[in-house]
């Protein structure tokens, strides 16, 4: 197979918000910086965000950073890392001018300031009552979000390399990241991408689940790379659940609805969630939403013919008001689910949504071993863990996550070029593993990949959902090791008929399973109900013994623990109180 040796100064993996805030960040700096899509950039995940991106503006209702600092640490279930929730909150303001001076093009009030909406967990006054944070274009916020920083990208020069797929890191003796190895889908040829700074900003995993709102390409490809380069994975037993997919195919509902004044209701006609969050309601935080919904199916409450679905109910709203902010919704509605939500509601199932967990970082978006910096590895957006969400993200926080440490990612790589400006000579082995790995699948015999990507999803979906019981979650453990022994031996035999299409399928096989084992793991060994995992044998949060971040190792199923940090960067410490909304 040839091979051919590109050099740039960065190397972005990943053309979604995270990535593309990054590399404009360094583009305009002046660094040569490519960008590595394994999709055309602008049909990353990122474009499908619909209700918004939070920041106390401030422009409906009075705000502050510190008050959305609060509700982030409380929405995390106090496992998020409070300097740097302070950082993302108290940078959100000029992140969200930034890009409306980007051309982003934000829904306005009849002021003119940016029309800002409620979110879940979004509150005023320290939980006093829900306010208004959540910046939107209508229900297309990602749309108009990844389209600008794309336009901003090409204005700035940036390079892109459109459906390369990325394959490996290349790591040397002493532990540095010199690079990465790809595949360039349409003509099948390996290439080295040699950098001085590699950025990891492939996004989310949420595929490893039967269903899901994410988009076939989030198959966790950099949590992958970074697993089989030996570094860890944190906090990957944290999924979140979102309330309302639409029921057998996952599309999102988004929370936008219930912040425009939508709410759910059981087969009874009940708006059950006054009886969960008497305070919040269907504004309480995405766990607690996802739970109640369980539990009423659970309870023989659900609605339709198998009684296992939910109603979102937004009729009330009216034609207008739905056809303005919510256009979008009313189409999916339709289209996904054949009702017309100006009169009828919307079935609805808690559908896996968002990983918490990620490759660790700190607030320079730079990745941290548990011996310190990975020199020359940076990791941002939901591929990474820095970590801001904690054991719960809040609905639109994950938007302004990725333009905050997108930029602080680019900053310090910028930073760490000039210092030090030479490219370190690449082992002479780099590519050998990835090739053999590729090599593989050209064996005449051996496991379908569809199958087992299918046996990943399955054990998933039955062993690691919404409520986790202890005898699913032991019995998880064991079959999702013996279905990773399987992805070694996956082969993609008709050779006549093999695409390199085939071949990327295969290959986030191999990613899939690096994330569902972490998680399988990771969850089985957390005694304790925190956040998105809610155990039925350990129903209490324990923060004696889990205020704690889990990191998975490949080698071994090796698992180990750190502190959170409790310390922000200048404000008091939020101690851990219980979580009621
Ligand atoms: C339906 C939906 C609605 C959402 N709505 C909101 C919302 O309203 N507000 C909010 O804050 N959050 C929302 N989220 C969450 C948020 O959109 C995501 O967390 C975020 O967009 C992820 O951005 P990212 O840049 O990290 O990754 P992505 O946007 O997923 O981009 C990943 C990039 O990596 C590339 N890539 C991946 N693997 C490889 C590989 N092997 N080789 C080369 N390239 C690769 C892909 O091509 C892509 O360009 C929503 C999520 C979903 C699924």
């Amino acid at each position: 197979m040839a091979l051919t040796t590109h050099k740039f100064d960065a190397v972005i993996i990943g053309g979604g918000g995270a990535g593309l805030r990054a590399a404009l960040q360094l583009a305009e700096s002046g660094v040569k910086v490519a960008v590595l899509s394994k999709v055309f950039p602008t049909r990353s995940h990122t474009v499908a965000a619909q209700g918004g991106i939070a920041a106390a503006l401030g422009n409906v209702a009075e705000d502050k950073w510190l008050w959305h600092m609060y509700d982030t640490i409380k929405g995390s279930d106090f496992l998020g890392d409070q300097d740097a929730i302070e950082y993302m909150c108290k940078n959100a303001a000029k992140a969200i001018i930034e890009l409306e001076h980007f051309g982003m093009p934000f829904d306005r009030l009849e002021s003119g300031k940016i029309y800002q909406r409620p979110f879940g967990g979004m509150t005023q006054n320290f939980g006093e009552k829900p306010i208004s944070r959540t910046c939107a274009v209508a229900d297309r916020t990602g749309h108009a979000m990844l389209h600008t920083l794309y336009q901003r990208n090409i204005r700035a020069n940036t390079q892109f390399l459109i459906e390369w797929f990325a394959l490996d890191l290349i790591r040397d003796a002493d532990g540095d990241v010199l690079g990465v190895i790809a595949l360039e889908i349409e003509t099948g040829e390996i290439h080295i991408i040699q950098a001085k700074t590699t950025l990891i900003a492939t996004g989310g995993a949420g595929r490893i689940f039967k269903a899901s709102t994410n988009a076939f390409i989030n198959t966790g490809d950099g949590l992958g790379m970074a697993a089989r380069a030996g570094l860890p994975l944190q906090d990957m037993e944290f999924w979140q659940f979102h309330p309302t997919g639409i029921q057998h195919v996952g599309v999102l509902i988004t929370e936008g609805v219930r912040g425009e004044g939508g709410y759910l209701v059981n087969s009874e006609g009940e708006r059950f969630m006054e009886r969960y969050a008497p305070h919040a309601k269907d504004l309480a935080s995405r766990d607690v939403i996802s739970r109640a919904c369980a539990t009423e199916i659970k309870a023989g409450r659900g609605v339709g013919k198998n009684k296992d679905a939910i109603y979102l109910k937004l009729d009330h709203l009216g034609e207008e008001r739905i056809n303005k902010s919510l256009p979008g919704i009313r189409e999916i509605a339709k289209t996904f689910s054949n009702v017309d939500p100006i009169k009828d509601p919307i079935p609805i199932v808690p559908t896996c949504h968002y990983m918490m967990g990620g490759i660790p970082t700190n607030i320079d978006g730079q990745v941290v071993d548990t011996t310190g910096v990975v020199k020359g590895l940076y990791a941002v957006g939901e591929a990474a863990c820095v970590s801001v969400h904690g054991a719960n993200r809040l609905g639109s926080n994950s938007l302004l996550d990725l333009v905050v440490f997108g930029k602080a990612a680019g900053d310090h790589m910028a930073a760490a070029i000039k210092q030090n400006n030479t490219h370190k000579a690449l082992p002479a082995n780099a590519a050998d593993a990835t090739l053999a790995r590729i090599a593989r699948l050209d064996n005449a015999s051996g496991e379908n990949v569809a199958e087992v990507g299918d046996a990943i999803r399955d054990t998933m979906q039955n062993h690691c959902g919404v409520f986790r019981f202890p005898d699913d979650l032991a019995k998880g453990v064991s079959e999702i090791d013996k279905v990773a022994k399987r992805v070694e031996n996956i082969t993609i035999k008709d050779k006549s008929m093999v695409f390199n299409t085939a071949r990327v399928e295969a290959l986030e096989v191999d990613n899939l399973i690096e994330v569902a084992v972490a998680t399988m793991h990771s969850a089985n060994a957390r005694t304790e109900s925190r956040g998105a995992h809610a155990r039925e044998d350990f129903a209490e949060r324990d923060d004696t013994n889990w205020l704690t971040h889990s990191l998975f190792y490949k080698e071994n199923n090796d698992l180990r623990y750190k502190p959170v940090n409790l310390k922000p960067q200048t404000v008091e410490s939020f101690e851990p109180k219980a979580r009621v909304y």
